[in-house]
């Protein structure tokens, strides 16, 4: 498929299926803000769910979930407030405003949209979101939307430390949401203005960060094949010292091929002591780690992984959707990894008379896995509707059925059918989708 042509599909497949809207549709839509529909929010969820389960399924890493609205300090000491921002260009012809590393570098004064060269000297634009606390709107009472999760982490480092007396290395995993005023949104869920992170920080003593930035690169890029995605869309690309945050000393981004070409989807940082150190500074408060065997305090180096869990859910849709052609049609299909797919198994009676007992089927399956009952259509158009949601296998409850108990269960990668006895369907899917 053209991958511009791909693009226009997934925006069209995820709004048509219930994936994705854009935020405040019917008051034409809100820039950078999006939306997750009853399958888009199974989708995100299943990739929560598996990450959290593969963090905190370590016995030394635990998990957090900190407020979205901090201490306006926190975001001083982190260097936020003074450096969070991106250098920005406005045409003064027509307004519009764009990130230099937007512009065209062969032609840096010419206005991307109108072309004229009317453009603005750069000017820098903090990136965070500001609101207020309390009554009074001014400068005392300002406050921001956090820009990424792990600063409530490292300002929760001796919380964890004392109330579950984890030792060095352990971790701190969390999801939640994060905001940026970023300048240009695009590409559909790559760069919008609120979203989800999956971050976890691993907290080292100086010294084995080298050994730690290893072994987490390697368990990170395990991660996305063990949910499906395929190894040549997937590609790991060091920092070169002169693009890394000021904070890291070493970084490595885990790419994934989008339809517009190999792009971030989580970033593995050596952040060092930098983060503990400004905030022990910033606080007056202590931020270090008594190691019982040296008898000795130190402040703990910080490994990284953080992963955006709305670019990563856009990232498995785009790595899901395939074309194939069936009888001379074109058949859409989400080839979702069991653990992602949404829903899991569709059932279907072949015709009215199999209603009844293909109702008890869907009633006890939803009980183990997210199921569907479908009763409307002929066959192929319900298993056609269910490929292109995604659905890994589906069950048809015909006029043997009432006869044997045998039901068919239908491949939605091979298409190939199978007959199995009803008193084995649960334990047949469980062993296919192995969740
Ligand atoms: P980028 O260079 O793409 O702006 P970044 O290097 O600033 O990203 P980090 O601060 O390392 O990103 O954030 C970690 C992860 O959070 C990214 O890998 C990405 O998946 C996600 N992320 C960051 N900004 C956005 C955004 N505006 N929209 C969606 N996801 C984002």
């Amino acid at each position: 498929m053209d991958e511009r042509k791909k693009l226009e599909k997934i925006v069209s497949l995820c709004k048509q299926r219930g994936f994705v809207f854009q935020s405040s549709e019917i008051y034409g839509g809100i820039n950078g803000c999006y939306d997750f529909g009853p399958l888009g929010v199974e989708v995100l969820n299943n990739i929560k769910n598996y990450w959290w389960k593969t963090m905190t399924g370590q016995e030394n890493i635990v998990g957090l979930d900190a407020s979205i609205i901090m201490s306006p300090k926190v975001w001083e000491a982190s260097g936020h407030v003074k450096s969070f921002s991106d250098p920005m260009v406005d045409c003064r012809s027509c307004k519009a405003r764009f990130r230099i590393d937007d512009l065209d570098q062969q032609n840096i004064e010419q206005c991307p949209k109108c072309g004229k060269q009317e453009l603005t000297t750069p000017k820098n634009f903090n990136l965070m979101f500001q609101t207020h606390i309390g009554p009074s709107v001014d400068s005392s009472s300002v406050a921001y939307l956090r820009p990424e999760t792990a600063q409530g982490i490292y300002v929760n480092f001796n919380n964890v430390v004392k109330s579950t007396r984890q030792k060095v290395p352990f971790g701190i995993a969390q999801i939640g949401k994060a905001f940026r005023n970023e300048i240009n949104t695009k590409n559909f869920l790559f760069r919008v203005r609120e979203f989800e992170q999956m971050e976890m920080q691993y907290f080292i003593p100086p010294g084995t960060d080298e050994k730690w930035f290893e072994y987490w690169r390697e368990q990170r890029i395990n991660w996305y094949k063990e949910i499906g995605i395929a190894d040549e869309n997937l590609q790991v690309v060091e920092t070169p010292a002169e693009d890394r945050a000021h904070y890291a000393k070493r970084a490595a981004d885990i790419e994934y091929k989008f339809p517009f070409g190999f792009q971030e989807i989580e970033g593995i940082h050596n952040r060092t002591d930098y983060d503990l150190t400004k905030h022990q500074k910033f606080s007056g408060k202590k931020c270090e780690y008594f190691d019982p065997m040296t008898q000795k305090r130190y402040v703990p180096y910080i490994l990284e992984t953080s992963v955006g869990a709305t670019r990563l859910a856009f990232a498995v849709i785009c790595d899901a959707l395939h074309e194939d052609e069936v009888k001379g049609e074109v058949r859409t299909i989400l080839r979702f990894h069991p653990k992602i797919a949404p829903i899991k198994v569709a059932i279907f009676p072949l015709t009215k008379g199999e209603k009844e007992k293909a109702r008890k089927i869907y009633e006890e399956l939803n009980k183990q896995f997210k199921c569907i009952y479908d009763v409307s259509g002929s066959i192929g158009k319900r298993y056609r509707r269910q490929d292109e949601i995604g659905t890994p296998y589906c069950v048809t409850v015909d006029g043997q059925s009432l006869e044997d108990g045998t039901v068919t269960v239908r491949d939605r990668d091979t298409m190939g059918q199978e007959r199995i006895a009803g008193k084995a369907l649960k334990q047949y899917l469980a062993e296919k989708l192995n969740l």
